[in-house]
């Protein structure tokens, strides 16, 4: 289940033209793609350099979740969920969905006060979430010591999902729709002609279109320069490990997430998949290590004493692809006509993917969108704006 991409059979031959050029086959570009083809826009053209899902979008399992404390990040968390739910019925596609919850552990007194102002903003929106004592909380999550704990939230709809499932569901019913996929392919330039996009270049050739997606996580900042736009995403790299497969599963637990440490985990088949949201210079590096271990250990033996010196079978690196406020960047730029972009998502791209797709079709088409999305736009840095989006737990 580890690390998987999807192999979808792409184009062999790059077309000449293209209405809309998508850089980036992970959840965001594949997400869109279905989006705009299913909306009716022919001509789009999916480019990327490895496989589809190969890049942060191979995380083995990622989180779902509608919990956040700034009503923009729910309402995009929402409304991806609810999408997430319906992929057997739309797409046919057995994505893992898995609606075990999610639980915040609180072990400070300002952290009780922020979950609790998240919860009421979760529940304007509908969701059940609901604050918990210590106690509650580790007869839900039996690895839990209570004595440690203030308080919890607890959102019972949250959970996880597989990614490259999703990403193949999408890419499926995205190319049943028209769309083109270039695998393999990377894009090295956009050139643009009085403020507008005028082609993209790769290495097969040229194609000529007026409007161009970036979708390329972690690497968007160099296609945003390819353009002039700024697009500050800076990547870090983050690590989980797995768990030795066991003979008989553990007790299945919510998502679990200790904001004083950031110390998380959750089931993974028979064994446990965990974390923790260190320290971390940024860079493109992947390569796994068991450096963050150490930090694991010492947070563990405070929440869930069991969990410690945990018997790693393996484990996985990938980057969160992080703006200077941790929130999203969606828009359409002001200074280049035609290029839009979607990324920035900080480590919760997956469980936005369904309702950043919509919000981009929309864009592109110049529809009303199912929420405002200018609180994400990338002016609010070039503004020296005060930041929009308010998200109280940056993990
Ligand atoms: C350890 C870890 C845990 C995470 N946990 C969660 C979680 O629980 N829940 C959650 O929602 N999210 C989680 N995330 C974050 C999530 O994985 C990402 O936010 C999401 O996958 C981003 O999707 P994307 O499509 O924007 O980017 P990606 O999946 O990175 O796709 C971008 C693609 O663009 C391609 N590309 C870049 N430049 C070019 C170019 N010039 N030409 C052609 N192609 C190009 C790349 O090859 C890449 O495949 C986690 C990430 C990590 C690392």
């Amino acid at each position: 289940m580890a690390n998987q991409v999807v192999s979808l059979s792409g184009e062999t031959t790059q077309p000449s033209r293209a209405d809309v050029v998508i850089i980036g086959g992970g959840i965001m570009g594949v997400s869109i793609a279905y989006h705009l083809a299913s909306a009716g826009v022919r001509g789009v053209v999916v480019i990327e350099r490895a496989a589809l899902g190969s890049g942060s979008s191979a995380k083995p399992l990622g989180g779902v979740r509608a919990t956040f404390s700034d009503p923009a990040n729910v309402a995009l968390g929402k409304r991806s969920l609810d999408a997430y739910k319906r992929f057997g019925e739309e797409f046919g596609a057995d994505i893992g969905l898995r609606q075990v919850g999610y639980l915040f552990l609180c072990r400070s007194e300002a952290e009780v006060l922020d979950c609790e102002a998240s919860v009421a903003v979760q529940n304007s929106f509908g969701s059940n979430s609901r604050m918990i004592s210590g106690a509650e909380a580790a007869r839900i999550n039996p690895f839990l010591d209570p004595e440690v704990l203030l308080a919890a939230s607890f959102s019972p709809q949250d959970g996880y999902a597989e990614p490259s499932r999703a990403v193949a569901a999408y890419a499926a019913a995205a190319q049943a729709a028209g769309v083109r996929f270039l695998t393999g392919t990377e894009v090295l330039a956009v050139e643009t002609a009085a403020g507008s996009i005028r082609s993209v270049t790769t290495n097969r050739g040229t194609i000529r279109t007026d409007s161009v997606i970036c979708a390329a996580g972690a690497w968007s900042r160099h296609v945003g320069q390819m353009v002039g736009v700024e697009l500050p995403v800076t990547p870090v790299r983050r690590q989980i490990g797995m768990t030795r497969q066991q003979p008989q599963p553990y007790p299945e637990v919510p998502f679990t997430l200790d904001l004083s440490t950031t110390m998380y985990f959750h089931n993974y088949g028979n064994g446990m998949l965990l974390g923790i949201s260190n320290q971390q210079a940024p860079g493109f590096g992947r390569d796994f290590s068991f450096e963050w271990l150490g930090e694991f250990n010492a947070a563990a033996r405070i929440c869930a004493p069991s969990l410690a010196e945990p018997d790693l079978e393996f484990g996985w690196a990938g980057l969160y692809e992080n703006t200077p406020d941790h929130n999203a960047l969606i828009g359409a730029s002001d200074e280049v006509s035609g290029f839009f972009y979607a990324t920035g998502f900080s480590g919760h791209g997956f469980l936005q993917g369904p309702a950043v797709g919509e919000l981009v079709r929309d864009l592109y088409l110049g529809r009303q969108g199912f929420m405002d999305v200018s609180t994400f736009s990338v002016t609010r840095f070039h503004n020296d704006d005060e930041t929009l989006v308010r998200e109280v737990h940056i993990i």
